[in-house]
């Protein structure tokens, strides 16, 4: 079955580990890119000063438990799995200790990358958008409530296609931590409930393919397993 037959976009919620509907409306998602020094090797990137940041709008939400649909007509659609931050208060220009009080939510989310879109894209010295917030472009796990997130927790993550180790991640390396992370992005953007962060990815990132089955692990809370279709 091809994806575009059921309009899959715009029917994603969030939702908690036992799969009831978490309160919140949807809204944008905030992603930093080069997160990781391992990832910005393998891809020959420069170090970027500041945080790198881009969004996804809400029409890019699916639910990672549903058949993963990439679109399979724009050259290489790449993997990126990423720790996702659900907001749950609105937050403008805060500090560390202010953004700790303001996630509601620890999850998983997929930020997929048309990878050759995003090579031309580059070269034309134009914004990323089309290769990374396409419908369906971000897959969200559901979220681990929390009351809040403290400098010290930490969390591993890993990505296997096929069976195989694909990703592995562990955010005491993320480059910027994920409290420094909200508040910067506060800086600049207004964060409102129900949004979503995408904290960047670990090394291997990778073409995806149909009939690839997928499993995205947060180590000790979540374990969800699906398989690309394409879209
Ligand atoms: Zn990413």
């Amino acid at each position: 079955m091809s994806a575009s037959q059921s309009s899959y976009v715009g029917s994603y919620q969030h939702t908690d580990e036992h799969g009831h509907a978490i309160r919140l409306p949807l809204g944008k998602v905030v992603c930093v890119g080069r997160n990781y020094m391992d990832h910005i090797q393998e891809m020959s990137n420069q170090v970027s000063e500041i945080p790198l940041l881009f969004m996804k709008p809400s029409t890019a939400l699916v639910d990672l438990r549903e058949l993963l649909a990439i679109p399979t007509n724009m050259g290489a659609c790449h993997n990126e799995l990423e720790v996702a931050l659900l907001i749950g208060t609105k937050m403008t220009k805060v500090d560390s200790e202010r953004a700790s009080k303001g996630v509601s939510g620890i999850g998983l989310g997929l930020d997929l990358t048309l990878r050759d879109e995003q090579h031309r894209l580059k070269q034309l010295g134009q914004p990323w958008e089309r290769a990374k917030a396409f419908d369906g472009s971000c897959p969200l796990s559901p979220f681990v409530l929390v009351n809040s997130l403290s400098k010290n927790d930490h969390f591993t993550f890993q990505l296997h296609i096929n069976e195989q180790l694909v990703q592995s991640g562990d955010t005491t390396l993320m480059l910027t931590p994920m409290l420094q992370l909200i508040a910067e992005i506060s800086q600049h953007f207004t964060l409102l409930p129900g949004d979503v962060i995408l904290t960047g990815t670990p090394k291997g990132v990778g073409p995806m393919h149909v009939d690839d089955n997928v499993r995205a692990v947060l180590e000790g809370h979540l374990s969800i397993s699906t398989r690309v279709i394409s879209q």
